[in-house]
This record gives C-alpha cells, structure tokens and sequence, in this order.
C-alpha cells in the first residue's frame, strides 16, 4: 500500500455520517470534491491545518513516554 501524501484532509459525508482522512501530497485540494470510502457518496475535503499523517503518532509516543516515566 503506498502512502499517497502527507498533507491530512478531512471530510464528513453527508450520507452515512462517516469521518474520513485523505492524505495528498499538497495542501492545493481544499474544498476539492472526493468519494467516502464507505458507501461511496460524494463528499467534500477540508484541509486539517497541514498536520501530517506522522504527527499525531509523535503526540501518543511522547504520551506513552510520559506515562511510562511516571509510572517509574
Ligand atoms: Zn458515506
């Protein structure tokens, strides 16, 4: 499976109430038009403040960190 991009898109289908993630190479598809990934409605992609696909991994393993030192 190739990772298609780094920049993290969003979208909330008005069908089946499902939150997907698109990743794109850039941030020049705000507001572009794209499929869910689970019933196949169009949606429309909204741009997640640039946050990459690896930041929010960064942000668990310095959680995990902290609890593990706290924990001693
Ligand atoms: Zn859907």
């Amino acid at each position: 499976m190739a990772i298609e991009g780094n920049v993290l898109y969003v979208y909330r289908c008005a069908e089946c109430k499902h939150r997907g993630e698109v990743h794109h190479p850039d941030d020049s598809h705000d507001g572009e038009a794209s499929t869910c990934s689970t019933c196949g409605a169009p949606v429309t992609l909204e741009w997640d403040g640039g946050v990459t696909f690896d930041t929010p991994k960064s942000l668990a393993d310095e959680a995990i960190a902290r609890a593990r030192e706290r924990k001693g």
